[in-house]
């Protein structure tokens, strides 16, 4: 070791001087490492250095004081996470640039061997500390909150890990979309269009399913996560359609969810329903938006040029169990892509018809457009219920009734 050199980066900490070498003393920590290397130093050179050598902690050059913020730190990150109810976190820490590659040319003074970084040390004697007065447990994996520490400014920069909420959910309503949906014309901010809600609707299932849960974990913003989407105008009937709600930075983890779910059936009856709410992790986000499976649907569908059951339930017969081609309909062509998609129907039965309206219980693959089906969509999907019939069909109203998860399969398009 080239005493020179090692001048030239005085004055330091022990810490930083201890940090150096990792395999001096077991079992000591840095500051009594950085005694060690000192002794050997003067044993070596026949003088005494510390004077020197080492200064306070605060004026240190290698770690710009920053060892001797350590209280400090621990302060810091208490008070940030004293609002949330957590039992596990983890501390991070951004330290200058300038800084990092000092201790870096520093410590290569001593040889070969990379010592301990600056930022090791940081964390780890912070989260002790946090740890030693909170009580709280320190995890490296998949903790309730990271607290990063920008050791610059003295902020901190606190995650809580999101919770995720499963069930499902049955809609009555044919006038709530799945999601809120901002305003088109103020996108969300509030307007005159929108009485100030920034909402194009005042309520939607997500909106409606979020409220206790928002309450309860007192959190800032909730995400609605489904297995797929039905129409503003269509029901969800059956077991209900597969969804996750996150709660975005919860303050509060322990969640009573039969509480909840009755609160939201409670204020919702004959609008939505939940059910079979449980706790579950953020993979099964992706999982459920990547399934897809068959939907069997109820449809009440206006007829005209055609007065028998019988043809129409003949048109039926001769769709069920046939891949139909069904065109990017023009509802929607100007949000997709203009493609042309098989798609089998796996069943059509035709329940009744009086007057001009007929029940049709349909059963088909994942991504089949039903009103298209039916109607025809001006030759777009082929062939049709309209022209298997020879009638002028349209789905006045759609109700999902059922999604057979047991038929699922990935997505693909
Ligand atoms: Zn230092
Ligand atoms: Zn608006």
């Amino acid at each position: 070791m080239n005493l020179n050199e090692i001048k030239s980066f005085a004055p330091f900490c022990l810490s930083c001087l201890g940090r150096t070498c990792g395999k001096v003393g077991f079992g000591l920590d840095n500051r009594e490492r950085g005694i060690e290397i000192l002794n050997q130093l003067e044993i070596q050179n026949g003088v005494d250095l510390y004077e020197e050598l080492i200064s306070e902690d605060s004026n240190c050059k290698i770690c710009d004081g920053l060892i001797s913020e350590i209280p400090n730190f621990i302060h810091l990150v208490i008070d940030s996470m004293s609002d949330y109810s957590i039992s596990t976190f983890k501390i991070g820490t951004v330290v200058d640039k300038d800084l990092l590659s000092t201790e870096a040319s520093f410590q290569s003074v001593f040889g070969e061997e990379i010592g301990e970084p600056l930022k090791s040390q940081l964390n780890r004697e912070i989260g002790i500390g946090v740890w030693k007065a909170t009580e709280l447990e320190a995890k490296m994996d998949n903790p309730h909150a990271v607290a990063i520490i920008d050791t610059s400014y003295d902020t901190i920069n606190l995650e809580i890990k999101s919770l995720f909420i499963e069930g499902n959910y049955n809609k009555y309503d044919r006038t709530v979309p799945q999601t809120r949906w901002p305003c088109n014309s103020c996108k969300g901010y509030g307007c005159k269009k929108c009485n100030d809600t920034g909402q194009l609707y005042p309520d939607s299932v997500q909106s409606l399913v979020a409220e206790p849960f928002i309450d309860a974990a007192s959190c800032k913003e909730d995400l609605f996560h489904g297995m797929g989407r039905e129409d503003i105008d269509a029901a969800m009937l059956g077991s209900g359609r597969p969804f996750v709600i996150e709660l975005r930075m919860p303050r509060v983890r322990n969640l009573d969810l039969s509480t909840i779910e009755n609160q939201i059936n409670k204020k919702n009856e004959s609008r939505i329903k939940v059910n079979n709410l449980k706790f579950v992790e953020r993979s099964r986000v992706p999982e459920l938006k990547n399934t897809v499976c068959d939907k069997t649907y109820r449809v009440d569908v206006s007829v005209f040029g055609e007065d028998s059951i019988e043809s129409l339930k003949k048109g039926a017969q001769r769709l069920t169990g046939t891949v139909i081609e069904q065109r990017t309909p023009m509802r929607v062509s100007h949000r997709r892509a203009d493609l042309v998609r098989p798609r089998l129907i796996n069943s059509i039965d035709v329940t009744s018809f009086e007057g001009n309206m007929a029940e049709l219980i349909i059963r088909a693959q994942h991504g089949t457009y039903i009103r298209e089906l039916v109607s025809g969509d001006e030759g777009r999907t082929n062939p049709s219920f309209s022209s298997l019939v020879d009638a002028t069909c349209k789905v006045e109203v759609l109700d999902v009734l059922n999604l057979h998860l047991d038929a699922k399969e990935e997505k693909n398009d």
